[in-house]
């Protein structure tokens, strides 16, 4: 291994092979460590029954993970450590469980469950790499290869067809042809995954090195994830705009995004409204109009479907929601200020990305776009008033004044920013206050005339 392995994982190591059992690091770990990125967590594997692991960490704290399958947690040095005992997999029941899974002693059984040959990589401090499946070959030749038969593997387990597409996206690997061809055949078993096992897969692959790849050659096995797309594949674009289809040009796009799990959701969804709306020209010049509103409820019909975070959900639908709006140097203040300015910057990544897959005079514009997303950096560096937090008066100085608190003194205090905001008044507490001043007596009038 070449990143450092954490002193308590080499610990149980140890006491487990002090007992006379195997035990090795195991799959994620050992592939990541190959590939040179550094694991996110080390699952270990052994020959022990879970009874015997527990007998080998006796005055440590255990975690329960599923002692019934295997799995071991315990706690050394405030590290919780996952042990899981040799296994096979008994027939599979749902194209996704087995019916039974039991103990062996064998590390070759346990290493011929896993999915893909890289994954089946097995590590010890004194014997080295085992690779009873050429899984560092396939890895150096950036390959997914499934062991075993991939149409019976991809049968008993459909959601490894998911594992397949996110992991070509996060490595840039490519599938073996039998495997693509098997995950293709086998597509319709996704319907029979939990909708949170499928959207857990679909966002790793989106936040991946090259999800548009992944899109571009496996459309249709996506589509039996995200039905509400397909409309998109092959609808044509016929305008000056547009070099590319709905579908490719959305595709173009997504490639042009960074890794960003709601820019790159929005920008799949940008335009899947476009299908549902589409008109002619006698020329045959497409027009889109209101496209926008059906992205957004295809958006929202699809992560909720999928269970997705209300916040990412919500999130995805305001950058779709606004990916078509007109930001420019006069009302950037407003913007920043009404999206907040992460969210800001978020459609900012979807808006160039979306001009870049235009056609060539479009995409140009995207000069003036990175000036534009320059000024509204300097912007908020110079500390212009973008919050009610700004203001150079609040709520105190108003009620001082002879407000009263209540929903009137809110609407005044965003009135204020409005204003400023909007390039209408200087952000200066004098000047501020008399407007406030003025917009009470206003009110006070009324009131006491409907007395
Ligand atoms: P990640 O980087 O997301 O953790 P991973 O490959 O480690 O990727 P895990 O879900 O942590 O994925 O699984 C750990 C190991 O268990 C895998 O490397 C693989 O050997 C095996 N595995 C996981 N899911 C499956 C599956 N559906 N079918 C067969 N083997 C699997
Ligand atoms: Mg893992």
């Amino acid at each position: 291994m070449r990143f450092s392995i954490p002193g308590e994982v080499l610990e149980a190591l140890q006491r487990l092979n002090d007992a006379g059992h195997e035990a090795y690091l195991v799959g994620g770990c050992v592939r990541d460590d190959y590939l040179g990125i550094p694991p996110h967590d080390f699952d270990i594997c052994t020959s022990a029954y879970p009874d015997e692991i527990i007998n080998c960490f006796p005055n440590e704290k255990r975690v329960e993970v599923g002692k019934e399958h295997g799995t071991v947690g315990v706690i050394l040095n405030n590290v919780q450590i996952e042990i899981t005992t040799y296994r096979k997999d008994g027939p599979y029941q749902d194209n996704r469980h087995p019916e039974y899974v039991s103990f062996t002693r064998s590390l070759a059984e346990d290493l011929k469950r896993r999915d893909f040959t890289m994954n089946a990589l097995a590590w010890h401090p004194y014997s080295g790499t085992i690779d009873l499946f050429g899984g560092r070959e396939d890895c150096d030749k950036k390959i997914i290869r499934c062991i075993g038969s991939p149409a019976m593997r991809f049968t008993e387990d459909a959601l490894r067809i998911l594992r397949a597409l996110r992991f070509a996206s996060t490595f840039s690997f490519s599938v073996e042809k039998a495997a693509a061809f098997a995950m293709y055949e086998k597509k319709n078993l996704l319907k029979r995954i939990s909708a949170e096992r499928i959207a857990s897969e679909l966002n790793k692959l989106m936040v991946g090195t090259r999800p548009a790849e992944v899109f571009f050659q496996f459309p249709r096995i996506l589509f039996e994830v995200l039905p509400l797309l397909e409309p998109m594949y092959r609808c044509p674009q016929r305008s000056v705009f547009h070099s590319y289809d709905v579908w490719e040009h959305t595709l173009y796009a997504l490639d042009k995004t960074p890794s960003e799990l709601a820019v790159r959701w929005a920008i799949l969804f940008h335009d899947s409204g476009k299908p549902h709306t589409v008109t002619y020209d006698p020329d045959g010049t497409t027009h889109f109009r209101g496209h926008q509103q059906v992205s957004v409820r295809i958006a929202r019909e699809t992560m909720e479907t999928l269970k997705q975070s209300k916040a990412l959900t919500d999130e995805v639908c305001l950058l779709v929601d606004h990916h078509d709006d007109r930001i420019g140097p006069d009302n950037l203040q407003y913007w920043i200020s009404k999206l907040g300015t992460e969210t800001f910057f978020n459609l900012m990544h979807v808006q160039r990305a979306d001009l870049l897959a235009h056609a060539p005079h479009v995409a140009e514009r995207v000069t003036s776009h990175d000036a534009l997303v320059n000024r509204a950096e300097e912007l908020i560096n110079s500390g212009a008033c973008l919050t009610l937090n700004d203001l150079n008066i609040d709520g105190r100085t108003l009620i001082e004044n002879g407000f009263n608190p209540g929903p009137f003194l809110g609407e005044t205090l965003n009135y204020l920013l409005d204003r400023v905001i909007n390039g209408f008044e200087n952000n200066d507490k004098q000047a501020l206050l008399s407007l406030a001043m003025k917009r009470l007596d206003e009110y006070n009038k009324q009131n006491n005339k409907s007395n």
